[in-house]
């Protein structure tokens, strides 16, 4: 269970990590209901409204919600194992950075309808990275204050 109270109430980035067992399909039409593979996902998005950081993931946490966004769908269906924020970050710096990791993109448009830059802004990481402790290189990227993309 994730502390969502713990996390920052600033504005800025944050990573959801889904772990899936067994392939699930969502039922989203406009991106022809996909279906995601086992493995390990993430989700990187931002949260620069009243209450930052906190009061989105509480919302994406929450069980019981109205599906809005893509990410509801799957946060739906799939256990959140992690959660890692980046007050200050882009949500597509997190991205670019999975994805130079080895992460690839299961669902082109996946969350990133707002981005021009992104292909999605959930990625399945590599096999040889499941563990939930995503990719080295991110926390470094997000500090160079990249502001390019999704705004
Ligand atoms: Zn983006």
């Amino acid at each position: 269970m994730i502390a969502a109270d713990a996390l920052p109430g600033e504005a800025g980035a944050y990573a959801l990590i889904f772990r899936l067992a067994a392939p699930v399909t969502l039922p989203i039409a406009t991106l022809n209901n996909p279906t995601l593979g086992a493995g390990t996902y993430v989700y990187a998005g931002s949260a620069f409204g009243p209450g930052g950081i906190r009061a989105r993931v509480s919302r994406h946490l929450r069980a019981k919600k109205k599906a809005h966004w893509h990410i509801d769908h799957l946060s739906a269906r799939a256990i959140c194992i992690d959660v890692q924020t980046y007050p200050g970050g882009r949500e597509c710096a997190l991205v670019e950075n999975m994805l130079a990791a080895g992460a690839d993109v299961p669902v082109p448009g996946f969350g990133s309808s707002d981005c021009r830059g992104c292909q999605a802004h959930l990625v399945r990481l590599a096999a040889g990275n499941q563990n939930g402790n995503i990719a080295d290189g991110i926390e470094r990227a997000t500090k160079q204050g990249k502001s390019d993309g999704c705004r």
